[in-house]
């Protein structure tokens, strides 16, 4: 893995696309060490103009926490300030573990608080922080990824992001500490009848979207990455159908009261 410290010179970005319903985004790295086979940012000009394959690289933004206090003083001047860490890497991939750039982030809205903080990560390492998300009382979410309840799919098409098993026990430990979650089946993956009372074991909302209605191009990029292959490879064409999600949205909806379908047609969630 080739992990470089740098110097941004901001860390605020207006938001557009996906999660334009947020005022801005918040990504303490450039590239991610899971790197998921299907994911959108490999497809980005970040990913793009690097020689590097993504999941290789990793740049840590070491003056985050420096530069979100003014950012967020001077965002606040033209409105609410809601921020979605993270859109373009995982805010608690291995990295964080050492260098806790998320984790001064946290420590800073803490000072300058945002009108509210989403987190979306697929990492156990986000309880670490469960300390710090208490402290934003309800105007914070914790989002967990959990895009099948199988971990030999997990492995088919994120073989370098964490168990599932670790995912959920983590999403456990967050919501009963009182903080708010949600499980993000995003992009949905094949999965067993049972993943709706798995999640709803850990958490009290679900999310979920597909590839067809979450990746920024109705499925075509997703098509161009060769994510089909994976599905055909493994006799699961069945689920690479845009309509598959339908029967899980249904077990969620026997299980959950509070469900959303994300389709935002602009990417899911990272
Ligand atoms: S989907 Fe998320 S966790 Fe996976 S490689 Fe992309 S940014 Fe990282």
């Amino acid at each position: 893995m080739n992990i470089q410290e740098k110097q941004a010179k901001t860390i605020l970005t207006p938001a557009a696309g996906f999660v334009s319903e947020f005022s801005h985004t918040l990504n303490p790295y450039s590239g991610c060490a899971f790197g998921c086979k299907y994911c959108y940012v490999r497809e980005m000009p970040i990913a793009r103009f690097r020689d590097e394959e993504w999941g290789t690289w990793v740049d840590v933004k070491k003056n985050a926490a420096e530069l979100l206090p003014k950012e967020i003083q001077k965002a606040r001047k033209k409105g609410p300030v809601t921020i979605f860490l993270s859109t373009a890497t995982d805010p608690y991939q291995p990295a964080e573990s050492k260098y806790e750039i998320t984790r001064s982030l946290l420590e800073a809205m803490l000072l300058e608080p945002p009108d509210f903080l989403f987190v979306q990560t697929r990492s156990p390492l986000a309880k670490r922080d469960v300390d710090l998300f208490q402290q934003f009382g309800k105007k914070i979410r914790v989002s967990m990824t959990i895009e099948t309840d199988l971990e030999k799919i997990r492995k088919l098409f994120t073989p370098s992001a964490p168990p599932i098993a670790a995912r959920l026990s983590a999403l456990k430990e967050i919501t009963e500490a009182g903080v708010p979650t949600q499980a993000a089946i995003s992009p949905l993956l094949p999965c067993t009848k049972n993943i709706a009372r798995v999640l709803r074991e850990v958490t009290s909302r679900a999310v979920i979207d597909n590839f067809f209605m979450g990746d920024g191009s109705r499925g075509k990029r997703t098509e161009k990455m060769g994510i089909r292959k994976i599905y055909e490879d493994h006799d699961l064409l069945s689920w690479y159908d845009p309509d598959a999600y339908k029967f899980v949205l249904e077990l969620l909806k026997q299980e959950f009261d509070d469900v959303e379908l994300l389709i935002s047609n602009q990417g899911f969630v990272p």
